[in-house]
């Protein structure tokens, strides 16, 4: 049972308590609405060159503790350092590409007669981030920096598992120079604090990250307050293989390896066409065996564990011992450990194909051809990331046309970059994040006309 007062947060790899954070209420909540109301007054009025500056000096600084940001990282999350790196990283890049966005928010001018027609884009005032634990410091930065940057201020509450990056993100925007409860940073509870949030009449907009089963929910609340909403839920990516493809790139086991498969673009479905399919099977028998997984802060280590022994039951519950598979190897506990899996014996509606897991487990399946391909990519509830392998051009293009995914890679299994648009088709969400419209879905548009007409004689 936990304590309602106060989030324990464990190293993921050894189970061991790192720290002790209060949770915050639904009073706390609305008290940090409050400043951030207050203070988001005066950070919009600030010249966009001036807070663009400000947001360089927070990139600097983050950029400064990137070791330190990292290494949180790895104990909190249990990811893997060179990924952390990585991750911080991303959250500094995405930093500098909104404080340019910041000087480049710009308005319309529209031909009308009798008058200027003019638009502006505003901020909305204070957003809501809901973060999940998955990627907690690049999934509060996505959420956060283009709010900022667009003259917004933000409250963002961090998985219960993973709020010491977070916390750590908003002290340093303090060091930086921001203005003080710009960015706030609330520890807590998705039922008490998170809740508080999307239902709190004076946050303007949410934007979620997390299960669709909870954004579900998140959506039905802001709806009752007409509050829009940005989400970004669950996926179960396709990876359609054709028989030209590079197989040794295409099967790549870090395609839903990553982040232990805690990753909401991992290939989970490894859409293999017949005529190679003994051969990815051997590949991947052979790479499973090959992936080194174990202690996170270990610059050799490929993969560490999954989050929590919530996460570790879920996943066991998908694949019982005697399923065919093929397996790696992953140490014992402590720690929450799973070995890298590809079921083989699955049916493409059984719930280990079409459900997300969220674990180092993909399902491989046969197609026959083009058409069958994509029937198969399609036949999901979800729609968010998919990569696509053949040495055809018209035949990628077809493809990558007709599955209904919002972030697809052809030849590739790369699906983030902050200057691109991130998000889902179906119930993987609604919105986009990243990319050049990331300010925008943090403003609204006015629209005023001025009369040159002369008062009337
Ligand atoms: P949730 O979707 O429940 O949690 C995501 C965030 O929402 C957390 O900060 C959580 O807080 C918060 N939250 C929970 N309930 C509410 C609520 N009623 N109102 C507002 N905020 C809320 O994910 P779980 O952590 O429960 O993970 C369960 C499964 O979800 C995973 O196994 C995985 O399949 C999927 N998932 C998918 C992610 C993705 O990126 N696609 C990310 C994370 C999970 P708290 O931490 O306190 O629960």
């Amino acid at each position: 049972m936990s304590d309602p007062h106060e989030l324990k947060v464990l190293n993921p790899a050894t189970e061991e308590l790192i720290a002790t954070v209060p949770a915050a209420t639904a009073e706390d909540v609305d008290a940090a609405v409050v400043r951030a109301g207050r203070a988001q007054t005066r950070w919009a009025a600030l010249a966009p060159a001036d807070r663009a500056r400000l947001l360089r000096r927070f990139a600097d600084v983050v950029d400064a503790h990137t070791e330190e940001l990292a290494q949180l990282e790895v104990r909190e999350a249990g990811h893997t350092v060179g990924n952390a790196r990585w991750e911080v990283g991303n959250a500094r890049d995405l930093l500098l590409y909104a404080a340019g966005g910041a000087e480049r928010l710009l308005g319309r001018q529209i031909p009308a007669p009798g008058g200027w027609d003019v638009t502006f884009q505003e901020p909305l005032g204070v957003i809501g981030v809901i973060a999940p634990w998955n990627f907690p410091l690049p999934i509060a930065a996505w959420g956060s920096f283009p709010a900022l940057a667009a003259g917004n201020a933000v409250v963002l509450k961090p998985a219960e598992a993973t709020p010491l990056t977070a916390l750590r993100l908003a002290e340093l925007a303090l060091e930086a120079g921001l203005p003080e409860h710009v960015l706030q940073v609330l520890p807590g509870y998705g039922g008490t604090a998170g809740r508080a949030l999307v239902d709190h009449p004076d946050v303007a907009k949410i934007v979620f990250t997390g299960s669709t089963h909870t954004g579900r929910e998140v959506m039905e609340r802001c709806a009752r307050l007409v509050k829009p909403v940005t989400l970004e839920l669950g996926g179960k990516s396709p990876s359609v293989v054709f028989a030209d493809a590079d197989l040794k790139a295409a099967l790549d086991p870090f395609s839903f390896l990553d982040n232990s498969g805690q990753d909401c673009c991992a290939r989970t479905r490894i859409l293999v066409q017949e005529a190679v399919l003994d051969e990815a099977r051997a590949f991947l028998a052979d790479a499973l065996a090959a992936v080194v997984v174990g202690d996170p802060a270990d610059e050799k280590t490929q993969m560490g564990p999954l989050i929590s022994g919530r996460q570790l039951e879920r996943v066991r519950s998908y694949v019982p011992e005697d399923a065919p598979a093929l397996r790696g190897s992953a140490p014992d506990g402590p720690g929450f450990w799973f070995p890298p899996t590809v079921l083989t014996g699955e049916r493409h509606d059984s719930p280990a194909a079409r459900e997300e897991i969220f674990g180092p487990v993909a399902v491989l399946l046969p197609f026959t051809d083009e058409e069958d391909a994509v029937r198969l990519a399609n036949d999901t509830p979800y729609g968010l990331s998919g990569s696509i392998w053949t040495r055809d051009v018209g035949r990628a293009l077809r493809v990558s046309q007709a599955v209904r995914a919002g972030n697809l890679s052809v030849n590739s299994h790369s699906s983030v970059r902050y200057w691109t648009p991130f998000g889902g088709f179906k119930q993987s969400g609604l919105g986009r994040e990243l990319g050049p419209d990331a300010l925008t879905a943090f403003t609204e548009t006015k629209n005023v006309f001025i009369s040159t007409e002369g008062p009337a004689q």
